[in-house]
């Protein structure tokens, strides 16, 4: 193994160690944002609770453990886009985040959008805590590499690092994250200096001067980031972003005394169901539509599982845009400040497309692009890459998830999205679903389809580690198990 690994053999994992104690079952969680983490924290809680052994395998090939990608910034305006009350790590502790804040010495309510840089924090903070109280029952490892294989047998899940390194444990939890698209990746000239793939890479904004044009491409939840970080660094800069849809995400209002009764959830089989459902709402409550998509969210899942393949298509192809701006919205003060900035020219945001980058002269681009239809060229200075989620992620470049695919570990779920997984989140294969590997978060889009979010990722947090502990309680069973009933596809 590479980097700062730290990895010493605590359990004698030899068969017929003679009267030694039994070695504490091993879980390794493969991924440290909030998703690894927060199963982890749910691993320690219920091992500390029921007086149970474990030896916890905590991986990232980062280093970091508990930001991930989405509170890694450590710029203080970038705001969490949910209010405190819905980020606590603990289902069954509403305010334990609010609380955390408190004792930090932040001026918080329930309500209040605080930096995504306390939420890592917090996210950290909380995984320490629980393993300081499960210290004695638990012992814990971070390591800091990459996993590039994951097999799992009848003796376990086996593991291979980047540089090589075997590891096996008794379960496997694949917290891989959300991934980030790279559209301009095949159009781009040799040598795109000015071509920042990956925003939150170390100070890739910081090379971006006042003055510069700067064309993002995306226009959803990163955009906002790189545009308020930008025009408030810069006042001379001028932000140019494009998207297929030109949609940019709505802002929640400030909290409000609720104005309509709780919506039911549609019995939808088809998209005109959904829709119908959703124009009936706005007839009846108007102004109303952030309570409706509220109202919905602990539904989304079932919902979606109600509709056939070929109706998630077509919500993928004409809903999802708009879905995706009422459902994921930005704090007040972001929306406030977002809309300053159109006013004032500062940001423009255009629906299109790329179809080609040259280079104009020793430093910046000369872009082809279609803008509501018509052929355009743009000159942009720099080029910042916001297409944000991975829409396909078994496209992703991991190359575990590749590997995974290939050897047919993993299978695409049908719509492509993600993974196939049962109901208690065991990863399906080729023709069965796995004993010992589990996966939660963005894996699992094509089956729930909201699932990387916190409030969606602590409820499979707790479901998983249930289920994980339950497994390595119950006789051994052959991996994989057969499938009951078969996964829905
Ligand atoms: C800009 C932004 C803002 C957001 N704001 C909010 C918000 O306010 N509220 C909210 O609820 N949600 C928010 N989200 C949604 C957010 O994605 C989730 O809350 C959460 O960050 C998802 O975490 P994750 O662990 O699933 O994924 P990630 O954060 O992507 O973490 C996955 C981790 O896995 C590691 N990894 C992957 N493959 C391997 C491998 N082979 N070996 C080792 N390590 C590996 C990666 O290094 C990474 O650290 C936001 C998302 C974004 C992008």
């Amino acid at each position: 193994m590479t980097g700062d690994t730290t990895w010493t053999s605590t359990f004698d994992t030899t068969p017929g160690a003679g009267d030694r104690p039994p070695r504490a079952p091993v879980v390794a969680v493969i991924g440290a944002g909030a998703s690894g983490t927060l199963a982890a924290v749910q691993l320690l809680r219920r091992c500390t609770d029921g007086g149970r052994r474990l030896h916890l395998l905590l991986i990232d090939r980062t280093g970091e453990f508990g930001p991930g990608v989405a509170y890694r910034t450590r710029d203080p305006h970038h705001l969490l886009n949910a209010p405190a009350r819905a980020m606590s790590a603990l289902a069954d502790d509403p305010d334990h985040f609010v609380r955390w804040a408190a004792a930090q010495g932040r001026d918080v309510t329930p309500g209040t959008f605080l930096p995504r840089d306390d939420y890592g924090r917090y996210l950290t903070g909380t995984l320490l805590a629980e393993e300081d109280r499960a210290a004695g029952l638990v012992t814990v490892e971070h390591l800091t590499d990459a996993v590039d294989e994951v097999r799992p047998d009848s003796t376990g899940v086996h593991l291979t690092f980047a540089d090589g390194a075997p590891l096996r444990a008794d379960a496997v939890i694949l917290a891989l994250g959300v991934g980030t698209d790279d559209p301009l990746a095949a159009l781009m000239p040799a040598a795109p200096d000015r071509y920042l793939a990956n925003p939150w890479s170390d100070g890739a904004l910081h090379r971006i001067e006042d003055g510069q044009r700067v064309l993002v491409l995306g226009t959803g939840l990163t955009m906002v980031d790189v545009a308020l970080s930008l025009s408030r660094h810069h006042p001379r800069l001028t932000v140019h972003a494009l998207s297929r849809h030109g949609l940019v995400p709505h802002a929640h209002r400030p909290a409000a005394a609720r104005a309509t009764p709780p919506t039911a959830p549609p019995r939808a089989r088809s998209v005109g169901d959904l829709l119908r459902h959703a124009r009936r709402h706005r007839t009846d409550n108007p102004g109303h539509w952030r309570e409706y998509v509220d109202d919905l969210r602990p539904h989304v899942a079932e919902l979606w599982q109600q509709l056939d393949l070929d109706a998630r298509r077509r919500f993928l192809a004409h809903v999802n845009p708009l879905w995706n701006v009422h459902r994921h919205r930005i704090a007040p003060e972001a929306g406030r400040d977002l809309d300053r900035l159109i006013r004032s020219e500062r940001l423009r945001v255009d629906a299109g497309h790329v179809r080609g980058v040259r280079g104009d002269g020793p430093a910046g681009y000369l872009v082809d692009a279609v803008i509501d239809g018509c052929p355009r060229t743009v000159r942009a200075d720099w080029i910042v890459n916001a297409a944000g989620f991975s829409r396909r992620l078994v496209d992703q470049r991991n190359p575990l998830l590749q590997q995974m695919l290939a050897d047919d570990v993993v299978r695409p779920d049908a719509t492509r999205l993600g993974i196939d997984t049962t109901g208690d989140g065991r990863v399906v294969g080729a023709h069965a679903a796995s004993r010992a590997l589990f996966a939660l978060g963005a894996l699992r889009r094509g089956t729930l389809f909201e699932s990387s979010a916190v409030p969606e990722i602590r409820g499979q947090a707790a479901a998983i580690t249930a289920a994980v502990l339950a497994m390595l309680a119950a006789p051994r069973a052959r991996d994989p198990l057969p499938l009951v009933g078969g996964v829905r596809r």
